[in-house]
C-alpha cells in the first residue's frame, strides 16, 4: 500500500487535515492509469480507505466515481462512463445512436444467450481496462472496494431484492486461483454485506456461494481470442458441483469484464441445466 494511504489511516481527529495536507504535498498518490502525482481528493475526504471503502457508498454512479478518486487522478476518473440507454435489453451493450429505447441487439437476436440479462456498471475504455489490471494482475486488491463499489451500484440500478436468490462469482480453475492468490470476482461482492448505505436491504441475506460452480477444464485466457476461439476455449470448463443448491434458483453471476460474453454464457448453460430458474449477470465493465 501507498505509504501515504497508511499514514493518512493512522490520522484522526482534529490533526487529520493538517496532517492530510503535509502528506498530500511530500507524497502525492501516483494515478494508477496514468502513472501521473496527483492530490488524492477522494483520501482527503476518507473515501479512498480500503477497509471500510464500500461502506462509504450510497445510491449514485458520482459517490462511485469518488471512491475511485483515491485511486486515479481526476482527468482519468472524470473518463470513466456509465452505462446507460439506449442499451440491448438482453446482453446490456450500449448502443453507438444515443436515442430511442431499449431493445435487443442483433447479436442477441442472432444468437439467443443463456442468461437473462446481463448488466454492467461501466464501459470498458483504456482507463477502466488499466484499473482492473492492477486488480487482478498487479495485486493491488485494495480496489476492489471501489470497483465493488460501481458494482453495487449497478446491481441498485437493474435488479430488486426480490429478482435474486443466490449469487455466484465466475470461479477460477484451481491451479490459477492459487497462482493468482485470489478470486476477483469473489473480491468485488466479498464486502457488500458491510456496507451502511440505504441499499444494504438489497443485498443482505442474498448467499453467495464459492463452492456451488467450479471451474473444472483449465483453460488458457480468453483474452486476445477471437469470438469463435472463446467459444471453444471455454465449452465444458464449469461444472455444477452441488446440484441441488441451484434448482429453481434465481441466479446472479458475477464477474470482472463482460467482453463478448463466452464465459458467463457457458455459466449460464450449466446453471440452467443443472436447474436453476434463471440467470443474470453482472460485472463492473462492459467491452463496447
Ligand atoms: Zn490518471
Ligand atoms: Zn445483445
Amino acid at each position: 500500500m501507498h505509504l501515504n494511504r497508511v499514514l493518512k489511516y493512522a490520522a484522526h481527529g482534529w490533526a487529520r487535515p493538517f496532517f492530510n495536507i503535509i502528506l498530500d504535498t511530500v507524497f502525492p498518490a501516483k494515478c494508477l492509469v496514468c502513472n501521473r502525482l496527483f492530490k488524492p481528493d477522494g483520501i482527503r475526504a476518507g473515501m479512498g480507505r480500503p477497509a471500510n471503502a464500500a461502506a462509504e457508498i450510497t445510491d449514485t454512479f458520482a459517490q462511485s466515481h469518488r471512491l475511485l478518486a483515491a485511486y486515479c487522478c481526476p482527468d482519468c476518473v472524470s473518463s470513466f462512463a456509465a452505462i446507460s440507454s439506449p442499451i440491448c435489453s438482453c446482453c446490456g451493450i450500449m448502443f453507438k445512436s444515443r436515442q430511442g429505447q431499449d431493445h435487443l441487439c442483433g447479436d442477441c437476436i442472432t444468437q439467443p444467450k443463456e442468461f437473462r440479462t446481463a448488466r454492467a456498471a461501466v464501459a470498458y475504455d483504456h482507463q477502466l481496462m488499466a484499473v482492473v489490471h492492477r486488480f487482478k494482475y498487479a495485486g493491488k486488491i485494495q480496489l476492489a472496494g471501489p470497483l465493488g463499489g460501481l458494482m453495487l451500484n449497478a446491481y441498485k440500478r437493474f435488479w430488486d431484492r426480490e429478482e435474486v436468490d443466490l449469487i455466484l462469482p465466475v470461479p477460477l480453475h484451481n491451479a490459477k486461483f492459487r497462482k493468482r492468490g485470489f478470486n476477483q470476482s469473489y473480491l468485488l461482492i466479498r464486502r457488500w454485506k458491510s456496507i451502511s448505505a440505504p441499499m444494504v436491504d438489497k443485498v443482505v441475506g442474498i448467499p453467495v456461494n464459492t463452492d456451488i460452480l467450479i471451474r473444472s477444464k483449465a483453460t488458457v485466457s480468453q483474452t486476445g481470442l477471437g469470438r469463435q476461439q472463446r467459444l471453444k476455449n471455454i465449452k465444458g470448463a464449469f461444472r455444477v458441483k452441488i446440484p441441488e443448491k441451484v434448482i429453481a434458483k434465481k441466479v446472479l453471476l458475477v464477474d470482472d469484464v463482460y467482453t463478448t460474453g463466452a464465459t458467463v454464457n457457458e455459466c449460464a448453460r450449466v446453471l440452467l441445466k443443472a436447474g436453476a430458474e434463471r440467470v443474470d449477470v453482472l460485472t463492473v465493465a462492459r467491452a463496447m
